[in-house]
Formats: C-alpha cells, structure tokens, sequence
C-alpha cells in the first residue's frame, strides 16, 4: 500500500509534461497557419489560457523554435511582441533527387522555400557521387553554424520500403535501387534526415503550404518523370503493409507496349506522363529532349504535336479516373508542367475525365492543380517530422 502511495505522484507528472508537449504543438500549428501572432491572438487561436500560452511560448522560445520580432505597424501605442517560427535560429533543409536533376533549399521552420535558397544541380550518375554533391551543397547552404540545423527531408523517387529502411526499387533513377541516402547523409552530416518518398512529400508540402491545408481526405497525383499517388485519408497517409501502396504507374495499360523501367512492359506511367510526352516528342524531332526543351517546343508548336498530345491527355485522364473511382477523395491534385501546368491543355485532360470516371465519384472530387512542389514537401516532412517527435496532434 505504501509502495503505491509513493509512486502515486508519477503518473501525473508524466501526463503533465505530455499535456505540455501537446499545447506546445498546438501553438507551433497554430502560428504555422496563421503566421506570426502576439500571445493574445494566441490565445484566441488556439483555445488554451492566457497562462498556458505564456508557458508554452517561453518553452518553445528556450528551445528555438519560436521568436520574437517587433509588429510591423507600430503606429498604434505599444503592441507586444509578437511570436513566429523561429526564422534566424533555427534552419531545415530539403533535398530533392530526382530523375535529371537535384535541388537543395534551406527554410527556417516556417518552412518557406524561396529560388535564393535554392540550389540546382544535374543528378550525377552513381550513388556516391550524389552523395557527395549533395553533401557539398549542405555544408555551402549551412557553413559552421550546423548548432542551427535541425533536420533534413529528403525526397526520393521510387518504391520506399518502411520496414527495411530503404528504397527497394526505383524504376526511373536506379542509382536508388536498395539504398538509403537519408540514412547516409546523417552519417556524413551528423544531424537528423528523413527520407519521404516523393508522392508522400508532395502530399505534406500541399497540406502544410498549398491548396490541400485542412484536407484529411486527398490524393495526389505526380506525374511528371514517374507516375506517382499519394492518398491521405482520414489524415493519414495511406502506405499498405511496407509503405509500397499507391503505384498505379505501373498497371498494365498496354500488354504489348514499351519496356517499362520496372521491367514490365506498357505500365500506365510509360503513356500517361510528362516524361512519356517528352519523350514521343524526341522520337518526332528525331533527338532526345529534356523536360524543359519539351516544353519550349510545346510553346512554340503544339499544333504538330496533336498526336502525341492526344494520347497522353487520354492516359492521364484514365490515371485520375481510376484514383478517383477507386479511392472517392474530396479534392485530387495533380503535379505536372506539359500538361497540368498549361491551362488549355489541363481544361482537356479535365474534359477526358469527365468521360472516364464515375459521375458520383466525380461530382464529389475537386480537381486542381498542385501548388506545392518537391523542395517544399521534403521540407513539410522534416518539420512534419520534428513535431511529431515532440508531441502527438490531436487536429
Ligand atoms: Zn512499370
């Protein structure tokens, strides 16, 4: 009896410091969503007293997550201070590999990626040296104040296992296959790195910063180099036994077709993407064209390439059809530039979809555009990262 009594006061403390967590999260959330706040807005926002959020802003404040900056307009008496996510103290990065090209962009924790933070270079053709490439870029962007970073997001193509910890098949960059560059550049780097396959990390940077903010229920479709979809539902991402779900690219479309990178022959993602416009346009030109140059000549002359555009408008449309028919979102993003990022043609493909899917399934799904990029997911998810580690969310 008395063992129990003594051991009485433990449990508390434990609920205690969790509930602290939990409003310290509330109120990170709550300035990720409304920008930076004085404490009585604050309190407003976020429901907690007066007292609660004071606490919980001088936590967060000794902890670098937050700071504090003067408002702007300070014509009106003397306003307080207000609190945002710490900006100048504190630093993320996100690194993009991609088929082509990389990127690398440093934000503070509220997360905004900006082209002067940025930087670019050609994907290199083995593994090492991306590593080393993408580890010069780090140390350039970080210099000695490594103290200020907190993390890395790293955005991967391809299949991501969870339970082995790697990407086990990349069919469009298989420099990737069976590897791990999160786990290697935390090695090289000594701070934390999280390693999204892409789709997923599109999915968090349209939530935290696109059209999809407050959406439990969504996909997304990449479809730039790879086919790719990411399904959020119920507010968690849907990711089946190994977190392998959602490759639609590679269902059989065309039994006799092309060669896919997975091995397989006429997959979904070999007619229905940028990468596969792009390249029926290099067959056309007689040369091999990038995305880019793809693009350009699209710009200049897409009445000679009516053909090409037809058939890729119609295997998209039956990529959106089937995930809105088989999934019932509230709202499908779709990440492209041939033929999503061209309004005219976007309207097409829109027009095919209509013909492809289920009425009802399609009278209850907005269809957009994506917002977000690559860059601005793989840092959604090592912030997404750093505050799930901290404390649980409860909406
Ligand atoms: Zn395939």
């Amino acid at each position: 009896m008395a063992k129990t009594q003594a051991n009485a006061g433990k449990p508390d403390r434990i609920e205690s410091g969790l509930l602290r967590r939990i409003n310290e999260r509330r109120l990170f959330e709550a300035l990720q969503q409304h920008g930076p706040a004085s404490r009585a807005a604050l309190t407003r926002l976020s429901g907690l007293t007066a007292p609660t959020v004071s606490k919980a802003v001088e936590s967060l404040l000794s902890r670098g997550f937050v700071e504090e900056t003067d408002p702007i307009d300070q014509a009106i008496g003397r306003p307080g201070k207000l609190v945002r996510l710490a900006t100048a103290s504190a630093v993320v990065l996100g690194v993009v590999i991609d088929v082509g090209n990389c990127s690398v962009a440093m934000t503070g924790l509220d997360g905004r990626v900006t082209e002067n933070l940025t930087s670019r270079f050609a994907t290199p053709t083995d593994y090492p040296a991306l590593l080393d490439a993408i580890e010069a870029q780090v140390r350039a962007f970080v210099g000695n104040s490594f103290d200020r970073l907190r993390g890395i997001g790293v955005s991967v193509p391809g299949l991501v296992n969870d339970r082995l910890g790697e990407i086990v098949f990349s069919p469009n960059l298989h420099l990737l296959d069976k590897r791990n560059p999160a786990r290697d550049l935390a090695d090289r780097l000594g701070c934390e790195c999280l390693l999204l396959q892409e789709s997923y990390a599109l999915c968090l940077g349209e939530r935290l910063h696109g059209a999809a903010r407050g959406l439990d229920d969504f996909a997304l479709l990449d479809v730039e180099a790879g086919l790719g979809l990411g399904v959020m539902s119920g507010g968690r991402l849907l990711a089946g036994h190994s977190g392998l779900a959602g490759e639609i690219g590679h269902i059989t479309v065309a039994p006799d077709g092309l060669r896919c990178g997975c091995g397989n022959r006429g997959c979904l993602e070999t007619l229905a993407t940028d990468a596969a416009l792009a390249r029926m346009l290099s067959e056309s030109v007689g040369r091999p064209l990038r995305l880019a140059e793809a693009e350009a000549l699209l710009a200049a002359r897409s009445a000679d390439f009516q053909h090409e555009i037809r058939t890729v408008t119609e295997h998209l449309a039956i990529a959106i059809a089937a995930v809105i028919n088989i999934f019932n979102p509230t709202a499908l993003f779709v990440h492209g530039r041939l033929l999503i990022g061209n309004p005219e043609r976007f309207e097409r493909v829109l027009d095919r979809v209509k013909q492809r899917t289920l009425t009802a399934a399609l009278a209850d799904c907005a269809i957009h555009a994506t917002r977000s990029s690559k860059r601005q997911g793989a840092v959604a998810g090592i912030i997404h990262q750093l505050t799930s580690a901290w404390a649980p969310s409860f909406g």
